[in-house]
């Protein structure tokens, strides 16, 4: 959603102008939410993520069951960075893939995980929640 600068409506972000008083999208877009916070929560994560996945698979050189654990960690952070980045576009969705990335992560290499884990799911609850 985007707040009219000059008269205060709340319009779609698709719109071009105000619907109530016809200024331009320029004056609104100012006021649209940044989601700057999340985005660099989630690319942190996802950053943390990896490094977990990269610890599961040198140790995966000791226990080889603990190496598609650490591929599947790698994906699961990637998506992560992705979701980042879509939040800039769609926070409810791009927070939706945060979340879903961080749950991922944590099933798959549970304690190598948590900090990424974490990262992710505050910047995808936050892009969901935060208005
Ligand atoms: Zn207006």
């Amino acid at each position: 959603m985007v707040y009219c600068k000059k008269c205060g409506t709340e319009n779609m972000d698709s719109v071009t102008f105000c619907k109530n008083c016809g200024t331009s999208i320029e004056n609104m877009e100012k006021q649209k939410t940044s989601r700057t916070v999340e985005m660099v929560l989630g690319i942190i994560g996802g950053i943390l993520g990896l490094l977990g996945g990269a610890f599961a698979l040198i140790f995966s050189a000791f226990a080889p069951s603990v190496g598609g654990l650490g591929v599947s960690a790698v994906i699961a952070s990637i998506v992560g960075i992705v979701g980042s980045a879509y939040v800039m576009q769609n926070a409810r969705i791009g927070g939706i893939i945060l979340i879903v990335s961080a749950l991922w992560l944590l099933i798959s290499i549970s304690a190598f995980a948590v900090p990424g884990a974490v990262l992710l799911g505050i910047a995808g609850l936050l892009a969901i929640l935060r208005k």
